[in-house]
């Protein structure tokens, strides 16, 4: 390998994609793009207005809102309201129901209480119908359905300082009251468009991956195929996780598809396989928690007996691990922080090459193939993993335009220009994304005001994301913000950082009524003190400077504004943090809150 060579082609691919505007190249889905948000899935029925009052309300029925109400109930608190905007529970996974949609996390760990619930995985990674099946069974299991609420979006939280309660608007005209409220509005929740000139302008049929419109395309999320395209001239714009699923369904069935590429995704092998039920029925009770942490660590850097997951989020870090073994075994002084960057270093560009000679194997077409291989470190970007994506565009259907990084110049009244070439569509999927970089209350879609008229946006406005374990935060009396920020920010799994989060809410509501509490808030001292904690660490996800642009470096914008205060995780790594969240709450002392 010529690591010089491609350091600097890493750095030219970088230059190619990089642009001024940065995250404000996008389109928010609102006024005239409005449409783009419409639930596809569900007619939302007439009910009568709800102003009536819950112990806990929960802010989104995904994996956050499911994992807090099952702890919630599992800890004695049966009066939980969910309150969700899509039609059923599901979060993410009710969204994107495009085809070929799976988890690219191992369902062993992904799904969460699948010990409670007796779900056996059907496959090592599974598809999203089952994942929304399973959310479903959780509902079903804890109960939450009961006194649940859907199709319904909170638009504004007003905490009433007289009362000790929260107040609940929502886009229905409720005015509910709840004493306790927790919010898990998902990172990558609201979805974006790409600010393409004349993207108003399409007369053909258009949507985003995550409201699919099987009534235009036929086939179902189960894989029916999509009849409806057979004599369409189809276009996709992004090649992220979603586009690499979705692609191989629509090469598969479209008359022509055109994929308008910005910067390949890295696609790792996938080996997916059935778990076999013997195998599975004779794991010991309390294997979740232990599979969770084996992942865990392992993916961050540990070390552990035996590696329980064995794929591709954990193949970099094994490589760098064993390497580090190899050269402490020579010499134990050889061991420092400068060393293990090497290793990551040389481990990353073995693995990449590996990549780019995957592209070569199975992509029949020189000059395809070239265009498809990624060229920068494999975490600057989301990994992907999938056996069927490269081989895609090996059937003649499917035509790979790439943009040089620059993405597509125009869209006009029939189809997309890419430099001078006009590309006629029928039909144009936007495969772009989600929002990461804006605020909480544009991401969540609704203002969180505490004591005192304080918003959330403002307390978080000059300083950033404030809280104590990313949970509680202060002039917001019992309010828990469940999610991964400022606590483990383990991106790998995210369902693990719910699954601890609902725990400890579930702990410190239980707690509350148990001593008679009006209000559990954090002290402005606590919080700080762990706002410092978290500086002097000073661990972030930090992309390498050569890293192409986007969600995961911001665009490509240096940022070192309030922003980032977010995006610390604890200082000795997730890890660390489920085991410090799990003696915090364990011990009943609550270091850091009032009980009042
Ligand atoms: P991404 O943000 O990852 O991808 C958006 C795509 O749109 C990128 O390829 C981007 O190019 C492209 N794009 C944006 N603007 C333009 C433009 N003007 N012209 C051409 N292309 C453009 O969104 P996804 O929906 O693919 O994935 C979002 C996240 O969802 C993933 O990162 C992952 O975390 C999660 N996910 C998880 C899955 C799982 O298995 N668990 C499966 C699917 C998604 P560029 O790269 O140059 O910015």
């Amino acid at each position: 390998m010529d690591t010089a060579a491609i350091r600097n082609k890493y750095r030219a691919e970088r230059d190619k994609r990089l642009r001024a505007d940065g995250n404000d190249q996008y389109i928010e889905p609102t006024g005239r793009y409005a449409y783009y948000l419409d639930d596809p899935y569900v007619e939302v029925e007439p009910r009568a207005l709800l102003t009536d009052e819950v112990e806990v309300a929960f802010v989104g029925g995904g994996f956050a809102g499911l994992t807090t109400g099952a702890a919630l109930k599992q800890a004695g608190v049966t009066n939980v309201r969910i309150i969700e905007k899509g039609g059923d529970f599901g979060g993410t996974w009710y969204w994107n129901r495009y085809p070929g949609a799976m988890c690219d996390t191992a369902a062993m760990v992904y799904m969460p209480l699948l010990e409670d619930t007796g779900h056996m995985p059907s496959q090592k990674y599974v598809h999203a119908p089952e994942i929304l099946d399973h959310c479903r069974r959780i509902g079903n299991h804890f109960d939450l359905y009961d006194n649940a609420v859907l199709s319904t979006e909170v638009t504004a939280l007003d905490w009433d300082d007289n009362a000790k309660r929260w107040i609940i608007r929502t886009n229905r005209g409720d005015e509910m009251r709840a004493k306790f409220v927790a919010m898990g509005t998902g990172p990558l929740h609201r979805p974006k468009l790409p600010g393409i000139p004349g993207i108003e302008t399409f007369e053909g049929h258009s949507f985003h991956t995550s409201r699919w419109d099987y009534e235009y395309t036929g086939g179902n999320p189960a894989g029916g195929l999509m009849t409806g395209l057979a004599d369409k001239r189809v276009g996709i714009i992004g090649t992220g996780a979603t586009s690499v699923q979705c692609i191989p369904h629509l090469s598969a069935t479209a008359g022509e598809l055109f994929v308008f590429q910005r910067t390949p995704s890295s696609i790792d092998i996938r080996n997916n396989h059935d778990i076999d039920p013997d195998w599975f029925g004779e794991l010991e009770p309390g294997w979740q928690d232990q599979w969770l942490m084996n992942f865990t660590t392992l993916q961050t850097g540990g070390f552990a007996d035996e590696d329980l997951v064995k794929d591709g989020w954990t193949d970099l870090s094994q490589r760098i691990r064993d390497r580090m073994v190899e050269m402490v075994n020579d010499d134990p002084s050889a061991f420092s922080r400068e060393a293990f960057v090497a290793a990551y270093r040389n481990c990353d560009d073995e693995k990449m090459e590996e990549i780019r000679a995957r592209v070569d194997a199975l992509v029949a077409d020189d000059s395809t193939a070239e265009m498809l291989k990624p060229w920068y470190r494999q975490l600057c970007k989301r990994p992907c993993f999938h056996d069927e994506y490269l081989q895609s565009y090996n059937n003649p259907n499917t035509h790979l335009i790439d943009t040089g990084g620059k993405g597509v110049t125009e869209i006009t009244p029939t189809g997309v220009v890419v430099d001078d070439t006009h590309y006629e569509l029928d039909c144009l999927v936007f495969a772009s994304g989600f929002e990461v970089g804006t605020t909480y209350a544009r991401r969540s879609g609704f203002e969180t005001t505490g004591r005192d008229g304080l918003t959330l946006t403002d307390h978080w406005a000059a300083d950033g994301m404030r809280s104590l374990h990313g949970r509680n935060v202060h002039g917001f009396p019992n309010l828990f913000v469940v999610g991964f920020s400022q606590a483990a920010n383990l991106i790998s799994n995210v369902p693990h950082n719910l699954v601890e989060a609902g725990r400890t809410v579930a702990a410190m509501v239980k707690h509350a009524i148990d001593v008679g509490a009006d209000e559990v808030e954090v002290t402005a001292e606590a919080e700080q003190a762990w706002i410092d904690r978290l500086k002097a660490g000073d661990r972030r996800f930090a992309a390498d400077p050569d890293c192409t642009p986007g969600y995961y470096n911001n665009e490509g914008q240096p940022d070192e504004t309030a922003s980032q205060i977010g995006g610390l995780g604890f200082p000795e790594g997730p890890v660390a943090y489920f085991q410090h969240i799990d003696a915090w709450r364990s011990s009943g002392e609550f270091t850091g809150l009032e009980f009042r």
